[in-house]
């Protein structure tokens, strides 16, 4: 009955987490990759007033003419980028389905680093291409030597996500150059997935589509920085040729981004939420130093609002089982990675419930 493409996605990694989260009664959950708020007041109210106005048909398929304006000044402002085309997708999981089934062959590889979001591996899977693994531990930085021998004739992508979920690495300039010239060479596309990029703790920014705007596609979202997982709101900005043909695919498959959601994303992008970033630099330092005082081995987090220590005994998934029977959720490094050693923490939660995590963390640290 089933297809071979979906017999290529193995989920067994997350299932069995949440096969083991589902025996538990009120846990301390420290697993949730999304935001801690509420949608602002006023998206909210933009949405509500689309959705009473009658706004509620599709929109055009590439999404509203006021929107893409809206994500070129962004682009702009934020880092000095003009793409040649813009597109609103179904949050910027559709902009990465739409990308890979754009470009990847049977065969071709995306390099992408690892630890890595889930998604990739899937999707490139789906597609009929062959993840190929950067390896980036201990420390999650991209290295020249690590990443020179991975490219091949087959190299047609890269994969950055910066800042990253789950190690919550934010490249530099210097790294993102790197591989840019690296790309470059060999006309290799970069996919630069910037849905954190409001979350960045120390210093500035850097996107790779201001460093190499030519060949790159930029993705970015609404979820993370407005709390509107649910909404399904993302754009993606790129090449007009690429642009195009992601475009007509969304026409035959997604449609279009839903309606009053591009409304309130109009709403969301004039609001000043500098506030929310000090809240999560605040909980990083909270379970950062918590994770350090505990002894746990663990790179400093520069953005997003995940951590990814190193187990301190045993494979990860014996670790994180033993952290559930102390009723403490957290997912097991293997689901981000091909490696089993680390174990990521999801921090948008309240400060108790990640003093209460830490003290779990403190009692297991020791088998
Ligand atoms: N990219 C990364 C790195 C993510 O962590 C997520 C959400 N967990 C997504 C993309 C997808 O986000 P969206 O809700 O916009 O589809």
């Amino acid at each position: 009955m089933l297809s071979e493409r979906i017999g290529r996605i193995d989920a067994s990694g997350i299932r069995k987490v949440f096969d083991l989260a589902a025996t538990m009664k009120d846990p301390i959950n420290l697993s949730i990759g999304q935001p801690d708020f509420d949608v602002p007041e006023p998206a909210k109210q933009a949405a509500i007033e689309a959705i009473r106005s009658g706004f509620n048909r599709y929109t055009v398929t590439q999404g509203i003419p006021e929107l893409h304006q809206r994500i070129r000044t962004l682009l702009a402002d934020t880092r000095q980028y003009e793409p040649e085309a813009t597109l609103i997708t179904s949050g910027t999981s559709g902009g990465l389905l739409l990308a890979l089934l754009a470009t990847v062959n049977p065969g071709d590889e995306v390099i992408f680093p690892d630890p890595y979001f889930v998604m990739y591996k899937h999707l490139v899977h789906l597609c009929d291409g062959k993840p190929v693994y950067l390896d980036t531990y201990p420390d999650f930085r991209l290295r020249p030597e690590a990443l020179e021998p991975l490219l091949s004739p087959r190299t047609k992508m890269i994969v950055l996500n910066s800042p990253c979920n789950p190690t919550g690495a934010v490249y530099t300039a210097d790294e993102l150059t790197m591989v840019a010239d690296l790309a470059a060479d060999r006309d290799i596309l970069v996919l630069s997935d910037e849905i954190y990029d409001t979350y960045v703790f120390d210093g500035a920014y850097t996107s790779m589509a201001s460093i190499r705007p030519a060949n790159t596609l930029l993705l970015g979202g609404f979820s993370k920085a407005y709390g509107m997982t649910g909404w399904r709101l993302g754009y993606a900005a790129g090449p007009a040729e690429l642009i195009q043909q992601m475009t007509k695919l969304q026409q035959y498959t997604f449609v279009c981004a839903p309606s009053f959601t591009q409304r309130a994303g109009l709403a969301a992008l004039d609001l000043d939420c500098s506030h929310i970033e000090s809240h999560y630099r605040r909980k990083r330092d909270l379970i950062y130093h918590g994770l350090v005082d505990a002894g746990y081995e663990v790179a400093k987090p520069e953005g997003a609002f995940y951590i990814f220590p190193k187990t301190p005994w045993g494979t990860d998934m014996e670790f994180v089982e033993e952290a559930i029977r102390h009723n403490l959720l957290i997912i097991p490094g293997s689901v981000f990675s091909e490696r089993a050693t680390h174990f990521r923490i999801a921090y948008p939660a309240p400060d108790d419930t990640i003093e209460r995590g830490l003290e779990v963390l403190r009692r297991i640290a020791r088998r």
